[in-house]
């Protein structure tokens, strides 16, 4: 999506008394527009920021502090108004592009992570949520033993080694089952449409299936996975413990969190049958050599985080 749109027309807003007409500099609401710019909270993947700007884009009229989706297909912008807006205006609307940018740049760390995880774990884990923020990101999965530190060395080390491959992100859009079929990963507990599912690929000439990850997503990617820069794994956290505060990463500036507990990565809301019978990619191409170890350790110990969407 563009970082901005110009000439959209405000379509309604919303107070908290309701519809009304017009927003006053200073006041807060929820404005509709046409057509936007901003991406409005989906799955784990946080809202966009941005502003509404005059034509020209010189002068402001509104701060965009967020983003969601009231209903299926319709964006409310959450502003506070800087000039008096009224429903028929037209605006120009832009999204902070540094701010989406690292936002993007974690969401695309979540697939890395899901697909090491697995890859190192063994194929049971499954997703339970996801937060993609523009400071950090956060995987929730179930897993019944803690992850221990050679564990979590191996997990980011592979992450990293993928992103040092810098594939290209493959999107393309088809039938569910197809997706599935291919290795797609969908998200533990949604549901999925039958047709027009949008699968999100990174590649990899190394693996027997030509990719790294393949999940059912409808969230933002990165263009090339080198995008990434690093990945640093700065906590783990068996649910229901509250997550640990978070290190900044010295290589990128950025924080990413690491943890068991919570929310989504598809943009899709899902079924826990298709995440069993089409467990996806992993285990054939990096040996799943944790899990006979983990399984010692007795199945009693087992558990499965809830989703908490
Ligand atoms: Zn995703």
């Amino acid at each position: 999506m563009e970082r901005a749109v110009r000439d959209s027309r405000i379509e309604a807003i919303i107070t908290k008394n309701g519809a009304v007409n017009e927003l006053k500099a200073g006041d807060s609401g929820e404005v509709v527009l046409n057509r936007t710019a901003i991406y409005a909270e989906s799955g784990g993947q946080v809202a966009d920021t941005g502003a509404f700007y005059d034509s020209s884009e010189s002068q402001l009229l509104a701060k965009v502090t967020g983003a969601f989706y009231p209903v299926a297909g319709l964006v409310a912008h959450k502003v506070v108004a800087k000039e008096t807006l009224r429903v028929g205006d037209r605006v120009a609307v832009v999204a902070d592009a540094d701010r989406r940018a690292r936002i993007i740049r974690n969401h695309t760390g979540t697939h890395l992570v899901n697909a090491a995880l697995r890859n190192i774990l063994g194929t049971h884990v499954k997703q339970s949520g996801s937060l993609n923020a523009p400071e950090r990101l956060r995987f929730d999965f179930s897993h019944f033993a803690h992850v221990d530190a050679e564990e979590l060395r191996d997990i980011e080390q592979q992450v990293n080694d993928e992103i040092r491959l810098n594939t290209e992100i493959e999107t393309n859009v088809t039938l569910l089952e197809e997706a599935l079929t291919s290795g797609a990963l969908a998200f533990f507990g949604d549901k999925y449409p039958e047709h027009n599912v949008r699968v999100v690929t990174i590649p990899d000439p190394r693996a027997a299936r030509g990719f790294y990850s393949k999940e059912l997503c409808g969230g933002t990617h990165v263009q090339r996975v080198g995008d990434i820069g690093v990945l640093k794994i700065v906590s783990e956290n068996p649910w229901p413990q509250a997550f640990a505060e978070s290190k900044p990463s010295p290589a990128s500036g950025r924080w990413n969190i690491f943890n068991r507990k919570r929310s989504s990565c598809g943009n899709w809301p899902a079924s826990s049958t298709w995440a069993r019978r089409h467990p996806g990619p992993g285990g054939e191409a990096f040996p799943d050599r944790q899990t006979a170890r983990k399984g010692a350790r007795g199945a009693e110990a087992q558990r499965s985080a809830q989703p908490d969407r």
